[in-house]
């Protein structure tokens, strides 16, 4: 959930209201897919609403599994996401690893563009065993606040004493792998009948599966079509620009529903937009 927001909006306007409204992995595993993804409306990344949904249907029970082989058998669950259950959850001796940490990691050991097997071994090197939990918060932590990207403060550093890269932090780096995401351009197609509903169809697939949304096309033929405005949004592999355009169907009625019906789907940011654009027009 924190992936994109801010703690504090997270908080306040995601987690403790899934919480509330599923809180239990028997509660959520009972849930409809639809429920969870309109619960993770507006945070992005809907693959994780329903890998978590399948998780837990997977697990079965109330209990979450303790052991990696467990945690690493279940959808969505990574190497990690596995070590962060681990150490903060059961304190068992396992190091996590996020972009703060291993550029901690780097600049400690001395390390140019290593690669994630040398991060690994070094991330189990360091950890603290006997307290795992309060180890990764720290780290964390000097991630966060201390050893910054462009202004590491090592005079006040905890890992000062052996830290190889302290004389010249801004030598040790994590290999950047991520291009600028490519732009699409694309029409959006708000299709009406006559009883002023609109047309969701349902997405399949890993992108944004699970949500409802208006139909995007490469091309299309522009003359038959009411121009609405133009909507942006920034996922995390690709940009997307398109116009939004309107379109007449008369007597169509499977796959139309009514605005009000519409705002109480599970929608994506983007389809989101578009429907503030239905709705002014
Ligand atoms: S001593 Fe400096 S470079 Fe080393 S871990 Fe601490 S803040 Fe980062």
């Amino acid at each position: 959930m924190l992936q994109q927001t801010q703690v504090a909006t997270v908080k306040q306007r995601f987690y403790e209201p899934f919480l509330q409204q599923f809180p239990s992995l028997s509660k959520l595993a009972a849930a409809k897919e639809q429920e969870v993804m309109k619960a993770w409306e507006g945070l992005g990344y809907y693959r994780r609403a329903r890998y978590l949904h399948k998780a837990a249907k997977q697990i079965g029970s109330d209990k979450l599994p303790d052991t990696l082989e467990a945690l690493l058998a279940l959808p969505g669950i990574g190497r990690n996401t596995a070590h962060a259950i681990l150490a903060f959850g059961f304190e068992k001796p396992y190091p996590v690893m996020e972009a703060n940490l291993k550029r901690v990691l780097c600049r400690y050991y001395g390390l140019v563009e290593p690669s994630e097997t040398e991060l690994w071994q070094k991330a189990d090197q360091l950890l603290d065993k006997q307290y795992p939990f309060e180890y990764n918060q720290a780290m964390m932590d000097i991630g966060a606040m201390v050893c910054t990207v462009n202004s590491p403060s090592c005079l006040v550093c905890p890992l000062n004493q052996a830290c190889v890269g302290k004389l010249d932090p801004a030598a040790y780096k994590v290999k950047k792998t991520s291009k600028k995401p490519p732009t699409k351009n694309r029409i959006i197609i708000v299709k009406q009948n006559s009883q002023h509903q609109i047309y969701l169809k349902q997405r399949d697939g890993e992108f944004l599966g699970g949500l409802w949304g208006f139909e995007q096309f490469e091309v299309a033929d522009i003359d038959t079509l009411v121009y609405l405005g133009d909507v942006k949004q920034t996922y995390s592999h690709f940009a997307l620009k398109a116009k939004v355009y309107k379109q007449y169907h008369e007597d169509a009625k499977k796959g139309y529903y009514s605005y009000q019906q519409a705002s109480a789907m599970p929608l994506s940011k983007l389809d989101q937009k578009i429907l503030s654009l239905v709705e002014k027009h």
